[in-house]
């Protein structure tokens, strides 16, 4: 029995939304406003402190720095730092386009996590617009990195990730986790687990001008064999489910939505977007298709009554 499936729309948001933070790298507060956006758009940030060369792509291609977060850049050289646990919260509730507004150079930092951003999105609620979502099909596998670093994305049905991490700390260890983004699974498996550092690293960033914003109220800090945060922490493994959430808002920044399956071993910004530039540099890696089924979290996102 054969069945015509209906056409799956690209969506924005219903409406504007707003919030306040600080850059974790700046510490300068920051006033961010989600905006809906025309079909074909994409992510695309606007820094409404400039007059000029204000907009800039999120887009893998437009990643400058990958050092302690994700920096995208335009041709001027304007700059929007930290994007990628914003652009993980509209991968993961399905947002394809939208205009992020900014009035700094850092997107806010919020709780460390996606949740505040899902939250936002969530609260004005997503609509479809009239033409066809496409996503990048992955058609075979590329590797990057080292046989103690990699990254792969490989034929897939659905978008997935798996994750392992190791890292020389008696709190976080080797932690494995992996999540097939459909139903919602990005909102309660991975949205809500939030960014780490040790404290032996935080004098030598902040000497560096670095994580200016950074305090236990956006950063889960290690020091030795202990959680300084009083709360402790919101999943067991939360340090690997951060490294998917990051991975997931570094992926975001194909432009389109990932029809394949990410594994990868200690990886970071950079080696996520080395993994895209590889995936494009040869069109025999890849096609651009039609969306078979709606995408992740898009079914239970819904406006606020
Ligand atoms: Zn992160």
């Amino acid at each position: 029995m054969s069945s015509i499936k209906p056409a799956v729309f690209q969506t924005t948001l219903n409406e504007k939304i707003s919030c306040t933070g600080v850059g974790l790298h700046s510490g300068t507060d920051v006033t961010m406003t989600l905006a809906p956006a025309p079909a074909n758009t994409g992510i695309q940030f606007r820094r409404t402190d400039l007059t000029a060369h204000d907009i800039v792509p999120a887009r893998f291609d437009s990643v400058v720095d990958t050092q302690l977060g994700t920096t995208i850049a335009n041709e001027a050289g304007v700059r929007v730092l930290t994007i990628e646990h914003l652009m993980a919260a509209f991968a993961g509730c399905g947002v394809d386009n939208a205009i992020v507004e900014l009035d700094g150079e850092e997107v806010p930092i919020m709780d460390g996590s996606s949740a505040p951003f899902v939250k936002l999105i969530e609260h004005v609620g997503v609509k479809d617009l009239t033409c066809k979502r496409k996503v990048v099909r992955i058609k075979r596998d590329v590797r990057v990195g080292n046989t103690d670093r990699h990254a792969t994305l490989r034929p897939a049905d659905t978008f997935e990730v798996d994750l392992e991490i190791d890292f020389d700390s008696p709190v976080i260890g080797r932690q494995h986790h992996r999540v097939r983004l459909i139903n919602g699974a990005f909102k309660s498996e991975l949205a809500s687990a939030r960014t780490f550092g040790f404290m032996k690293d935080v004098e030598t960033l902040r000497s560096m001008g670095l994580s200016q914003g950074g305090s236990l109220d956006n950063c889960i800090v290690v020091d030795g064999d202990v959680i300084l945060n009083e709360d402790g922490l919101r999943y067991r493994d939360e340090f690997v489910r951060h490294k998917l959430l990051d991975v997931v808002g570094d992926l975001a920044t194909a432009g389109f939505a990932i029809e394949g399956r990410f594994e990868g071993a200690k990886t970071g910004h950079a080696l996520n977007n080395e993994l895209l530039r590889a995936v494009f540099a040869d069109p025999d890696n890849y096609e651009i298709s039609d969306a078979r089924a709606p995408m992740p979290a898009y079914d239970v996102v819904s406006a606020a009554e």
